[in-house]
């Protein structure tokens, strides 16, 4: 395994010689996250609204295959986050996080976010005291977790959305000294040199 790695890291470094290369490595790396993240987020919502009617769920307990399945998308999810982030404060994280992605998609996440956030209260407000149920899972317990589901497919989709619109250089960006300068930078930190237009520039 050990000797591989060179071979490997080598390989790599011929067929990433230019920035577009690595774009497109970058991006097919994504595409099964991003395409695995709106499946989820679909089938979360199929699960709610059936959940919402009070219909038994039709899939019974493979409805917590969405539980699983939040874990393989929200390791890359976290991973390009902190990407995008580096340099942002705090408090702009999820801004710069989502920047890539168009307005109607961010205003949606949001939505799902409050919408969310409300069902988890409703949940507590219904659910507190409620002996623990056995066999298949009763609406109100999916209705309760499938609104999680759906903040976590949809931050997951929309995040990883951005880091492919923005593309990997867009995410490692330099000064013309080499310092490394956050995605919406007008001037590096360190050194002051202004930077090229940014993803969000163009
Ligand atoms: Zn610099």
């Amino acid at each position: 395994m050990s000797s591989l790695q060179p071979a490997v890291a080598q390989l790599f470094l011929v067929r990433c010689n230019s920035r577009a290369s690595v774009d497109k490595i970058f991006r097919l790396v994504l595409s099964p996250f991003i395409a695995l993240s709106a499946i989820g987020f679909v089938l979360s919502v199929a699960a709610h609204l059936a959940a919402v009617a009070g219909s038994p769920i039709p899939f019974g307990k493979a409805v917590w295959a969405l539980h699983i399945g939040i874990f393989v998308v929200w390791l890359p999810t976290i991973l390009v986050s902190y990407r995008l982030t580096r340099g942002a404060s705090r408090k702009d994280f999820w801004k710069i996080a989502l920047i890539g992605c168009p307005k109607w998609m961010r205003t949606a996440l949001y939505i799902v976010f409050g919408y969310g956030i409300l069902n988890f209260a409703f949940f507590i407000a219904t659910t507190a005291g409620h002996p623990q149920p056995k066999g298949d899972p009763p609406p109100q317990v999916v209705r309760g977790f499938s609104g999680h589901w759906m903040m976590f497919y949809g931050a997951a989709f929309a995040t990883l959305y951005s880091a492919s619109a923005i593309g990997y250089s867009g995410m490692d960006r330099k000064c013309p000294n080499g310092h490394s300068v956050g995605i919406t930078a007008k001037f590096c930190e360190e050194c002051g040199a202004p930077l090229e237009p940014s993803f969000v520039d163009r």
